[in-house]
């Protein structure tokens, strides 16, 4: 990419990792041969085959899913709570001791800068397993009612775009709570929850507590409609989760639905200008913009908008696209053909219904899968780049007058996951935030994650909170919070 600064190249060696020709599934503590078919997981920045993984059948299902009962009957549910925190903590450490080598996994699985992976997805899986390690044998004080206790058997799917982060999401509060775990990785990005797999055994974790069934959406449909799960967890698209929500409806099974977003990021006219581009850069362009809380539209006041967006187009000049090992780089590649496709899809359908995009001068790679950050001025919130959910590196721009006009305009949307609010005004942000329908709001920052905070939306974007005190009820009986 052109950029205003001239880099020399600085990769990661990918030497740490060791990839196998092909992996099986990781049922009762070992790895088996699956019986069904098997696919190849791509490196999206060189379309490098990297392995082939098992497509677990609905056979290989019903092995994990037992194995995880009776891990659940026998060993895990009636050890003592604090055992189980043992165990957690093992694993966060294990994955900090193999943190690069998870890094550098999940770049070339997935796309994402190493930069990215190496500095928050990896740190926080690890936060993750630490927090919760803590939570285990304190669940009796943590104002949930009385006596909480472990569903059983959990069913967790799970997406491509945080593949260890939204495990370490979905494992550690579930393991925390004295759950077992079945959980199908995505099809694009299945190794670094391989490799999680290898931590569990070197965790020396009892056989059954955590499977790993890999595959795609059938894989993922037979975890989720087994009759002997007792809870399903998902992160993904809404129409997914919608077919979930209704092959789950009038079963006993307990179900978190994380889904899409398009969040508002509101720009004020009293907002440092300077800090506001470098949150809506992160808004947006972290993790090409395949987040489902990305500051996806942007809000800006009228009176700023001219000198907003000339800011943040000379600001995005200076990111660069590419090799997602090089250190220096700021967006990788995007996961997918298909993603790329929809992408593509819907920009051009943008500027279809009249939006002016923008694009910096780029040079892309020749192989692998790749767009160039991307701005949309004159977005008006009939458009469907308004409305829908990109999932790539592509930000909507609206004006608005008066806050109570942002406030419509932001919550003018099937999705209610998060947004942003820049003002130097404590009192707006407050006075904002509380008419914002949206489960998180991030003032004067953006993509800001914690284990300790609750994460989850309202309206289309699901149900349910992952993180912090309220995740934990999600996986316990007859708990409550307040
Ligand atoms: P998806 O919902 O199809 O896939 C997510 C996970 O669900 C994967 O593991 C997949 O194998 C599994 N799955 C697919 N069909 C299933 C079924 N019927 N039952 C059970 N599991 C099933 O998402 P996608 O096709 O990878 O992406 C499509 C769009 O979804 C994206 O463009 C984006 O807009 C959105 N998305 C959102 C998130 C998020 O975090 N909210 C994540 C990924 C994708
Ligand atoms: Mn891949």
């Amino acid at each position: 990419m052109t950029s205003l600064f001239e880099y020399a190249p600085a990769p990661e060696s990918r030497s740490i990792v060791d990839i196998a020709p092909s992996y099986g599934l990781f049922i009762d503590g070992e790895f088996v041969d699956g019986t069904g078919e098997s696919f190849k997981s791509v490196n999206p920045a060189t379309e490098e085959v990297l392995t082939e993984v098992s497509a677990g059948s609905g056979a290989d299902v019903d092995r994990a899913v037992a194995a995880a009962r009776r891990a659940f009957t026998r060993v895990w549910g009636p050890m003592r709570p604090a055992d189980r925190g043992k165990y957690l903590f093992r694993i966060a450490r294990l994955l900090q001791e193999r943190a690069r080598e998870f890094a550098v996994l999940e770049s070339l699985d997935n796309g994402k800068p190493i930069r990215e992976s190496r500095d928050v997805d990896v740190p926080l899986a690890a936060a993750h397993f630490f927090y919760h390690a803590g939570w285990a044998d304190k669940l009796d004080h943590a104002g949930l009612g009385p006596g909480p206790r472990p569903l059983g058997v959990a069913g967790q799917v799970i997406p491509w775009n945080f593949p260890l982060l939204m495990l370490a999401w979905k494992v550690a509060p579930a393991l925390a709570t004295g759950n077992t775990v079945v959980l199908k990785p995505a099809e694009t990005t299945p190794l670094t929850a391989l490799l999680f797999a290898e931590v569990c055994q070197q965790a020396d974790l009892p056989p059954g507590v955590v499977n790993i069934v890999t595959g795609a959406g059938d894989t993922g449909r037979a975890v989720v409609e087994h009759g002997d799960v007792d809870k399903v967890a998902f992160t993904g698209s809404t129409e997914v989760g919608k077919s979930i929500a209704r092959a789950v409806a009038g079963t006993r099974k307990s179900l978190t639905l994380e889904l899409g977003g398009k969040a508002a990021n509101i720009v004020f006219d009293d907002a440092p200008i300077d800090q506001a581009v470098e949150g809506i850069v992160q808004g947006i362009f972290f993790n090409q913009g395949h987040v489902c809380c990305a500051g996806s539209r942007l809000l800006v006041q009228e009176s700023v908008h001219d000198e907003a967006i000339a800011s943040l187009q000379r600001r995005i000049g200076t990111l660069r696209v590419g090799d997602p090992l090089d250190k220096n780089t700021d967006i990788g590649a995007i996961n997918s053909a298909e993603q790329l496709a929809r992408i593509r899809e819907l920009s051009d359908v943008g500027e279809a219904e009249g939006a002016q995009r923008w694009q910096p001068a780029c040079d892309l790679p020749d192989r692998g899968f790749w767009y160039p950050p991307t701005v949309f001025t004159d977005v008006s919130p009939a458009h469907r780049i308004a409305r829908e959910e990109v999932f790539g590196p592509v930000l909507s721009v609206l004006t608005f007058r008066t806050p109570d006009e942002a406030v419509a305009k932001a919550n003018n949307s099937t999705y209610g996951l998060s947004a942003g609010i820049w003002t130097e005004k404590g009192s707006r942000i407050l006075k904002i935030a509380n008419q914002l329908r949206a489960g998180v709001v991030w003032a004067n920052t953006f993509n800001k994650f914690d284990p300790t905070s609750p994460f989850g939306g309202y309206k289309q974007s699901g149900y349910g909170r992952e993180g912090g005190r309220h995740g934990l009820t999600g996986y316990l009986k007859g708990a409550t919070h307040s």
